[in-house]
């Protein structure tokens, strides 16, 4: 499980998604592949990996909600390794040129030089909760309150466009589907109804961007009740993602995979992760 990835030299910091571990550098992600490869592993997308699940040794790379820099320096480092992945894109930052209320949260943080102790409760503590679970409205009122209203030439982070989403999946790799606004499943402000729109609107959209069918969604932060794998399926998925699993039994309908989260600079780690599989 990835999300962001940029050339070290990009990487500005304070960068609370480099200490959340939601940022990778760009050298990192090619030394991690050419470990894996000299390790006798192939990659393979979601529904290839649904479609061969007891074959040993692959290994489907996904990254998640979308950002241009996936395709700008995940995609050039794939190519080079001749390795393809799977991309979950929240739909609407997508397709509206706009940003999570998350991304210009952690954008204030990074401009307020919070004291270290403080800083590390807005991005992995109770404050960062706090916001966190919040809904989408609450997190903009939130945002309203606290920090100017980012202009796009001030944010410093874009989600890929329809064209770019098209283009990564005509050179082989797969689309899934994170959603429409990353909302969390298990959250207080979610009931089936939003959930179902949640998961057709989003693949219907995606669809229509990339002109192909999109069978893997991927729950946002993993977070999942125990009816709505059932969801997923019925919205017309053939297999989701998430980060650990509630029990076997209810994940029968579809393939239902864990997945191992990629961390700054963990290749060792990493590789005992995978010996364990
Ligand atoms: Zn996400």
């Amino acid at each position: 499980m990835l999300h962001r990835v940029l050339p070290h030299k990009e990487i500005k910091t304070p960068n609370a998604y480099s200490d959340f571990g939601t940022l990778i550098t760009q050298e990192y992600l090619d030394a991690m592949l050419v470990k894996l490869k000299s390790e006798g592993f192939q990659f393979v997308t979601i529904s290839e990996l649904s479609m061969n699940l007891n074959e040993k040794r692959l290994i489907a790379l996904t990254f998640d909600d979308g950002y241009s820099d996936n395709y700008t320096h995940a995609l050039p480092v794939l190519e080079l390794h001749k390795a393809t992945a799977t991309f979950y894109p929240v739909v609407i930052p997508c397709m509206n040129n706009s940003v999570l209320p998350l991304d210009s949260y952690y954008q204030w943080v990074d401009e307020s030089n919070l004291q270290l102790g403080e800083r590390e409760d807005y991005i992995r503590g109770a404050k960062k909760r706090e916001f966190y679970w919040l809904s989408p409205e609450e997190q903009m009122s939130f945002l309203d309150k606290h920090v100017n209203n980012l202009s796009n030439s001030q944010r410093r982070v874009r989600y890929m466009t329809a064209t770019e989403l098209r283009e990564l999946a005509e050179r082989g790799n797969e689309i899934g589907s994170h959603g429409l606004s990353h909302a969390l499943f298990t959250s207080g402000y979610m009931n089936e109804e939003k959930k179902r729109f949640e998961l057709i609107e989003s693949k219907r959209q995606i669809e229509n961007a990339i002109g192909l069918p999109v069978l893997s969604f991927c729950f946002p932060s993993g977070y999942y009740d125990h009816c709505d794998i059932q969801l997923v399926s019925e919205s017309g998925y053939k297999s989701v993602v998430l980060i650990r699993k509630k029990n076997e039994a209810e994940c029968n309908s579809i393939p239902a995979f864990e997945r191992l989260f990629v961390k700054p600079n963990a290749i060792g780690e990493l590789l005992k992760e995978l010996s364990k599989k």
